[in-house]
């Protein structure tokens, strides 16, 4: 997925106005930037973007945030954004290990993680999106009520998530290893990565997470 080297993306990350420079001056004040009080959902690693650049045409009363690590990638997403209207959709570079730096208690109404990187190696357990330690972070963020909502093909990430979850104390509202062919499907929007692994016959597996 990393594209490197992208000729000329770290520029036109610095000068887009979907892509908000510094974002930890606006800590507990996303409301603000928005300009009203809608609930704020944010993907953690959007990779191109089409799920939240989908989500956000579809729900104009949905504030949406797409964070994703590298710009190399994040411009596909800008692309898209380009090409739509709406208010309601920003793009953070940022790594999310440090997702408490720039989200307020309970500002967050909506978590989503889409085939996030597997991190095989045992010893690369906390950098796994689902860790009990990013369910930590999340914690602190997610509105009481708020939810993790997290897709898959890869089966072995999907134990550690489940087993993550329980680790961390919060509960299953949904899990499934075979979302398409699930009365769960209905509404889904299809990521990147869906897209292409559903495609090669890989089921889709699907929780979500609350406390
Ligand atoms: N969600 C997209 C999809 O389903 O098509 C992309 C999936 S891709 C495998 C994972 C993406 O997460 C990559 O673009 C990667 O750069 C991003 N990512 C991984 N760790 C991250 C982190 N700590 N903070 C922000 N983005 C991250």
């Amino acid at each position: 997925m990393r594209l490197r080297n992208v000729k000329g993306a770290r520029e036109a990350m610095a000068e887009s106005s979907f892509v908000i420079q510094n974002p930890e001056q606006y800590k507990g004040k996303w409301k603000e930037v928005f300009q009203n009080q809608n609930p704020i959902h944010i993907e953690v690693g959007m990779g191109k973007g089409k799920f939240i650049t989908t989500l956000a045409q579809q729900n104009p009363n949905v504030n949406y945030i797409g964070i994703e690590k590298y710009s190399s990638v994040l411009i596909r997403a800008l692309e898209k954004r380009e090409k739509i209207e709406g208010n309601n959709l920003y793009f953070l570079r940022f790594d999310a290990e440090n997702i408490t730096d720039i989200f307020g208690k309970e500002e967050v109404d909506r978590i989503y993680l889409n085939f996030s990187d597997p991190w095989p190696k045992d010893r690369h357990a906390k950098r796994r999106l689902t860790s009990k330690e990013y369910f930590a972070r999340y914690d602190q963020i997610l509105a009481k009520k708020g939810q993790v909502e997290f897709k898959t093909d890869n089966q072995e990430l999907f134990t550690f998530s489940l087993e993550s979850v329980k680790e961390a104390g919060w509960y299953l509202e949904m899990s499934t290893r075979d979302y398409h062919n699930s009365p769960y499907i209905e509404g889904n929007v299809m990521t990147e990565y869906e897209e292409k692994f559903s495609s090669i016959g890989n089921p889709i597996c699907k929780l979500i997470a609350k406390r």
